[in-house]
């Protein structure tokens, strides 16, 4: 029986898997550690590895796996930026679940913008203290408002509709535009100097880094909300503390950090959180960060569990890999997959 090691398992991950471990084949042993260069050493003695979002597979860690006898890394996320893919390259084919829930994340994301905006955490906690005051709970209406978009693929169109179902006017911005869909796309310029409020649905990539900069910041409206449910590192994020102080920017919510690594998914309550930025983000009354948390609904772990397993057995009896992307994917899309439909 082929024996996997999951990583940053949480027991939300366990209960999903555990489901479906009878039937799998697999052997799964779940570890709570990150996987990064202090822990690869644990997967020696297994086939392959489960990982997550804040997993930090580098060339170093990919060579480690690799001389374990690793050959497949099972990403039970859509998002692959931790993976180096130029290292896993002909050594180790890495797949990934493209959609386990679109409708999940793009929900999260109205509930955060309704949360920011009606203020509704702020009223929670007061009534919960018998406190009736609506002072500073003031949102604004949704409707007639203009939201940009940035990104169009499987969570930004869900998001769009939803917005829609709103009021909300709707602009995209995405270097590669939808044809089939019935949206106003504009340049990111236009999209930054329109939008009340901007969304962000694209992959984090060379191109997309700090996409939400001091530049970007300054072509847009005052008061401007921004949210981003996507990957932290899209926006610089002391660019957007700048913004908030001066108030260029009227709230952001956040479900990712650029530097949430060694952060989110763990209890930090009892301790001293050394990160100045963020500390600084959610001490400010117009920001709510959450803790990665769009893709968490019982379908999405449900989608995530079997189609790991499914990712996995296809990987260990040599059928093609639907789910797979490698470096010459992500590079250029000139991935053909021409061995046995598979990457390499
Ligand atoms: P997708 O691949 O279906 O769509 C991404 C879209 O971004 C595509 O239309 C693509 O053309 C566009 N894009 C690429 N480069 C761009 C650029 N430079 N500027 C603007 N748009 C660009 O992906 P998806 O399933 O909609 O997911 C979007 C992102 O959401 C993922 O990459 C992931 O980082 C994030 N995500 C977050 C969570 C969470 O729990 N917070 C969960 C799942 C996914």
């Amino acid at each position: 029986m082929k024996r996997i090691a999951f990583f940053d398992t949480k027991p939300y991950d366990k209960t999903y898997f555990d489901l479906h471990k009878e039937n799998s084949g697999l052997e799964f042993k779940y570890f709570e550690s990150k996987l990064n260069p202090d822990t690869v050493g644990m997967t020696a003695g297994f086939d392959g590895v489960v990982a997550f979002v804040n997993d930090d597979i580098n060339a170093d860690v990919i060579d480690k796996l690799y001389d374990n006898g690793i050959r497949v890394i099972a990403m039970r996320c859509a998002g692959y930026n931790n993976v180096n893919f130029k290292s896993a390259y002909k050594k180790i084919h890495i797949v990934r679940v493209p959609a386990y829930s679109p409708y999940a994340v793009a929900e999260h994301t109205m509930a955060m913008l309704l949360t920011l905006n009606r203020k509704t955490h702020k009223a929670y906690n007061r009534t919960r203290d018998f406190n009736f005051s609506l002072s500073g709970l003031v949102g604004f209406d949704l409707h007639g408002k203009t939201v940009g978009i940035i990104g169009t693929g499987k969570i930004g169109k869900i998001f769009i509709n939803i917005c829609r179902g709103f009021g909300l006017n709707v602009i995209a911005y995405d270097p590669y535009p939808d044809k089939t869909i019935d949206i106003e796309y504009v340049s990111l310029k236009e999209l930054c100097s329109h939008s009340d409020i901007i969304s962000l649905h694209c992959p984090l990539s060379e191109s997309t880094r700090h996409i939400i900069n001091e530049e970007t910041l300054g072509l847009m409206k005052e008061g401007v909300y921004i949210i981003n449910t996507s990957r932290g590192a899209l926006i610089d994020s002391e660019a957007l503390l700048e913004a908030i102080k001066s108030e260029k920017v009227g709230g952001a919510a956040l479900d990712v950090y650029e530097e949430e690594t060694d952060l989110f998914f763990e209890d930090f309550s009892g301790e001293i959180v050394y990160d100045d930025v963020l500390s600084r983000l959610i001490s400010m009354p117009n920001v709510l960060v959450t803790s990665h948390q769009a893709f968490l609904t019982k379908e999405a772990l449900e989608n995530i569990a079997t189609t790991t397993i499914d990712n996995l057995k296809d990987f260990f009896d040599d059928k093609p890999l639907a789910n797979e992307v490698c470096y010459n994917c992500n590079k250029n899309g000139s991935c053909k997959k021409e061995h046995k439909e598979r990457c390499f």
